[in-house]
């Protein structure tokens, strides 16, 4: 008999309470070595109706099974893989493929879907997952579908679900799970002693730089596609001294360890380490090992009859050796999540070990405990930071670069995270932190956008605006480094400084709404990175913020008869076009 731990039980709880009010679909995200089949057991326990649980490989739906039959209650499987196909039980646990072959076979309405490792049902509505949840929503339209995974985010289509109970919402378009419920930081488990500690170690004698080909290939790099995998051979390959140092230290630092996982980038590479490393104590496993061989690879490794198990991605999820005390990084991570996939390898709790080493030789600068944030870090200078929205006062988290004093400097968040209570439910904060107006209807819209949100009229792509005005006779464009202002009764007097020294102005008069508005608009607004927006009545008030007004980073300008007019600010601009200052 088990006893739910904790924070089991706290999931199992936010599961029968937002399904007591909705049926939304829902996640639970729970790190790996938190017992989510304990979970899922707890759940189908108590249900009074029929229950599917899907999973995509043998081993965790035997797995879960296995946690709901030791409860006591009786469960079927569903599962090709497994030589059996139960229909009739109230609960049963079945393998994506095997019940997607099988659709006829289940014709009876279920209360609850339970998907384990639900990141991996793709945006798109087809394949296999699709046609299941399909299938069973026809026989009952209130079904409810709950996911559990470690890694809610997906390189290739983002977020996979859209609110979060802590109150905010991701950045995503159509994710498949409408909230995430419940979430585990890996730090608490590891408090609680449910984990093993990880020890990071600086593995400063060597290491590879992988920067070139992330910064490049950061969003196409996957595992299949040749090009990159050619391009990490010829990467260390080139490097056959630094891998060769990698592994003596790895070698020596794991010498009173029990076992050791190696991450390699590519097959030739796992093949290059394995020549580094005592034989007899070694193994390799890649995607062409045979079934049966690989078994019995694992199952020396948790012997611990060999110490060292180089592989390449493939035992990420799903593989489960708990005296691990090792764990070894010598490929490129596209994500935090994927690192810490890896890491959690070796974080389960073993009699024999107190920790576990983590030795980073990609130079990733990840850490073991950070949250996904779901975007590239934009450049080397950036960390986490916190960003209090001036609407709604959502504590957001984004990129972003704070003085040494800890202050903020600037920030990359555009809109803020933040969730609203409204009559007609939960809504995202509309507040941006950086946008652009419509010239239409004057509304705010992401800097990204190409139709207005609110009148749905299409947004002219700045550097269109750019391009016309470069070419077009009696203009004149500035590429704005610097502003300085001044003030004359109610009139405020702007001035636009080039890197040249060339200069436009414009004036404000506060005396008309016009002049008011559009100052405030687009000055005012935008004050602080747009973290502390302020409206001014007179232009005198301005004088004490004239200094940390906002520039634009171009300006376009219309010859007169007499002089330049000023048409067009252009704010926040990101595109093919230099700004001010910047080395490209
Ligand atoms: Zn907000
Ligand atoms: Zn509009």
């Amino acid at each position: 008999m088990y006893q739910l731990r904790d924070y089991q039980q706290e999931a199992v709880d936010a599961t029968l309470n937002h399904f007591r009010s909705t049926d939304d679909s829902a996640v639970i995200v729970l790190p790996t070595g938190a017992g989510k089949s304990l979970v899922i057991a707890e759940l189908c326990r108590l249900a009074r109706q029929k229950v599917i649980c899907l999973t995509h490989v043998k081993e965790l739906v035997e797995q879960n099974h296995q946690k709901l039959t030791a409860l006591g209650v009786d469960a079927g499987i569903y599962s090709a893989g497994l030589g059996r196909k139960d229909t009739q039980n109230k609960v049963s646990f079945a393998s994506i493929q095997s019940i997607a072959r099988g659709l006829e076979q289940h014709n009876e309405p279920l209360s609850l879907l339970i998907i384990d490792e639900c990141h991996r049902i793709p945006k798109s509505e087809q394949g296999q997952y699709h046609a299941v949840i399909q299938h069973f929503k026809k026989l009952n339209p209130a079904l409810k579908i709950l996911g559990l995974t470690a890694t809610p985010y997906r390189l290739d289509s983002g977020w996979i679900y859209q609110n979060h109970y802590w109150g905010f919402a991701r950045e995503t378009d159509n994710p498949f799970f409408k909230k995430c419920i419940y979430e585990l930081p890996l730090r608490r488990l590891v408090k609680s002693g449910y984990l093993t500690e990880p020890k990071v170690f600086d593995a400063a004698v060597a290491h590879y730089d992988f920067s070139q080909l992330l910064s490049n290939e950061y969003n196409e790099y996957n595992e299949d596609q040749t090009p990159v995998e050619q391009q990490l051979n010829e990467l260390v390959s080139k490097h056959p001294r630094v891998t060769k140092a990698i592994c003596e230290q790895i070698e020596e630092l794991a010498k009173n360890r029990l076992g050791v996982m190696i991450f390699a980038s590519t097959v030739e590479h796992a093949k290059e380490i394995m020549g580094y490393l005592p034989a007899e104590h070694s193994q390799i496993v890649t995607g062409d090992t045979a079934i049966t061989k690989r078994d019995q690879i694992i199952h020396d490794f948790k012997q611990q009859k060999i110490k060292y198990l180089v592989n390449v991605s493939v035992l990420t999820t799903g593989f489960d050796a708990p005296h691990v005390d090792v764990i070894a990084l010598l490929r490129p991570t596209e994500s935090v999540s994927l690192f810490q996939q890896m890491v959690g390898r070796g974080l389960r709790l073993h009699p024999n070990k107190q920790d576990c080493l983590i030795l980073d030789y990609t130079n990733s600068g990840y850490d073991v405990f950070q949250p996904e944030i779901g975007s590239q870090k934009p450049n080397s200078k950036s960390q986490l930071v916190q960003v209090e929205c001036p609407q709604c006062e959502h504590q957001n988290i984004f990129w972003g670069i704070k003085a040494a004093d800890g202050t903020l400097v600037e920030h990359y968040g555009r809109r803020c995270q933040g969730l609203v209570e409204t009559l007609d439910g939960e809504f995202q904060c509309d507040y941006r932190f950086v946008f652009k107006r419509c010239p239409y209807c004057n509304e705010e819209n992401d800097i990204a956008a190409r139709h207005c949100q609110h009148c749905h009229e299409r947004l002219i792509d700045p550097d269109d605006i750019l391009k016309k005005a470069l070419n077009l006779k009696g203009h004149k464009v500035i590429r704005c480094q610097a502003i300085s202002a001044s003030i004359n009764g109610n009139k405020l007097t702007v001035r636009y400084h080039d890197e040249d020294g060339e200069e436009l102005k414009q004036t404000y008069n506060f005396d008309f709404t016009k002049g008011r508005d559009s100052f405030n608009q687009e000055f005012a607004r935008r004050l602080g990175g747009g973290t502390t927006p302020v409206e001014f009545d007179k232009a005198e008030q301005v004088a004490p913020f004239i200094e940390h007004l906002p520039h634009p980073d171009f300006v376009i300008a219309e010859q007169t008869k007499r002089y330049w007019q000023v048409t067009q600010l252009l704010f926040d601009y990101q595109g093919p076009y230099r700004k001010a200052n910047e080395v490209r």
